[in-house]
């Protein structure tokens, strides 16, 4: 399997990644099988969290592969801010992973602005990691989150965290442009490494699997993590990466077009829609529709499963709230439309976008819609 530099921490990764969260679901002996079929397979990244299962995931990758410590990057993610609270879990997951260290840390799920100047400021988890490191517990630190990267490009920017796990797929690249428009480049300037994460979106993506792989291990990423939980899932990961041959610009116009999930609702930011007669910033909206709920409802119900899968989605990454308030200051709103039409015929990728403005603007500004 391909290899990338791990940033600038001298370790390489392989193209695709375990993840651990998706072994609370399968019992021992699987979650065994599974892991070390992953290693034979040339596989060397596996990533978990001490708060998945309360430290389960973290025993069964120590009872699984613990003696093949050697063979792989061991990563697991601490959610505490503080330094001693900080300590007290490396120690745990140290423990539970049956190891004397991590090769890397991520300060799990960093939300907040707030939640980024307790992790730096004095008695911090960061001073936490750095005694973990003079130790010799922990080699290299980062951090995580999904969906909006503002807390992330802050992070980069304050302090020299070597890695930085991020959301990226070819859905949410359009609800969360900034990810791949601002994060990775940032990321590349400081020689930070990135961690793919969701690349299925979730599960949205599950039918569309070959082009959400192939989309993933395209983008400047060191490493691809998924979670894997079946046999088959893991031959069929192992393959995308094996087989992986980068897409030409042409084929992802292409895949952005016709990518079923995005279909004719998701607004791609183009801006083709623009100008509009009343000063409506249309990608605006939509953009800010993105974060609320990643535009997964559009009004229309094909089959159930697709519909409870969405409803289970739209708001997991929790940036409704902020959605709302960036609506809410905006002068120029949905209001303003006069259905003169001339969004809907420019719009190449079919969508109605009166109609879409519509649904937005209920959803930011809780309107009704007829
Ligand atoms: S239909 Fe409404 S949003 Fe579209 S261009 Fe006309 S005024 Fe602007
Ligand atoms: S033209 Fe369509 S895809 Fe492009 S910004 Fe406007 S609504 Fe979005």
């Amino acid at each position: 399997m391909l290899t990338r530099p791990f940033g600038q921490t001298g370790l390489a990764s392989t193209l695709l990644g375990f993840g651990g969260f998706h072994l609370l679901e399968i019992d021992l002996e699987t979650s065994t099988r599974l892991l070390n079929t992953y290693l034979d397979s040339g596989g060397n990244y596996i990533e978990t969290a001490a708060n998945y299962g309360n430290g389960e995931s973290e025993r069964k990758i120590g009872q699984a592969i613990s003696h093949r410590r050697q063979e792989y990057m061991l990563v697991s993610k601490i959610a505490d801010r503080d330094r001693d609270g900080f300590l007290r879990t490396l120690d745990r997951s140290l423990e539970n992973l049956q190891t004397d260290h991590l090769d890397v840390v991520l300060m799990h799920g960093v939300a907040t602005r707030a939640e980024l100047d307790q992790i730096l400021g004095p008695g911090g988890a960061i001073e936490g990691f750095l005694t973990a490191r003079e130790a010799g517990k922990a080699d290299h630190v980062g951090l995580s989150m999904h969906g909006r990267p503002d807390v992330l490009i802050e992070a980069l920017k304050q302090y020299p965290f070597e890695a930085v796990m991020t959301t990226i797929n070819y859905y949410d690249r359009f609800n969360f442009p900034a990810i791949e428009d601002e994060l990775l480049p940032l990321a590349a300037e400081k020689g930070c490494a990135v961690i793919l994460m969701k690349p299925l979106a979730d599960g949205l993506l599950w039918q569309s699997a070959p082009e959400a792989f192939q989309y993933a291990f395209s983008r400047p990423v060191s490493v691809v993590v998924t979670g894997i939980n079946t046999d088959a899932m893991l031959r069929d990961d192992l393959t995308f990466a094996n087989d992986y041959v980068p897409p030409t610009d042409e084929a992802l116009e292409q895949l952005y077009h016709d990518a079923p999930e995005l279909g004719n609702y998701v607004c791609r930011q183009c801006g083709l829609c623009l100008p509009c007669p009343e000063q409506i910033n249309l990608p605006l909206i939509f953009l800010m529709e993105g974060h609320y709920d990643r535009q997964m409802r559009d009004g229309i119900i094909r089959n159930a499963s697709d519909f409870a899968l969405r409803d289970r989605l739209r708001f997991w990454f929790g940036n409704d709230r902020q959605a709302r308030e960036d609506y809410a200051a905006l002068t120029v709103k949905a209001d303003r439309c006069t259905d003169c039409g001339l969004c809907n015929e420019r719009c190449p990728y079919g969508i109605d976008v009166m109609r879409k403005l519509k649904i937005a603007d209920y959803k930011l500004a809780g309107r009704s819609i007829y």
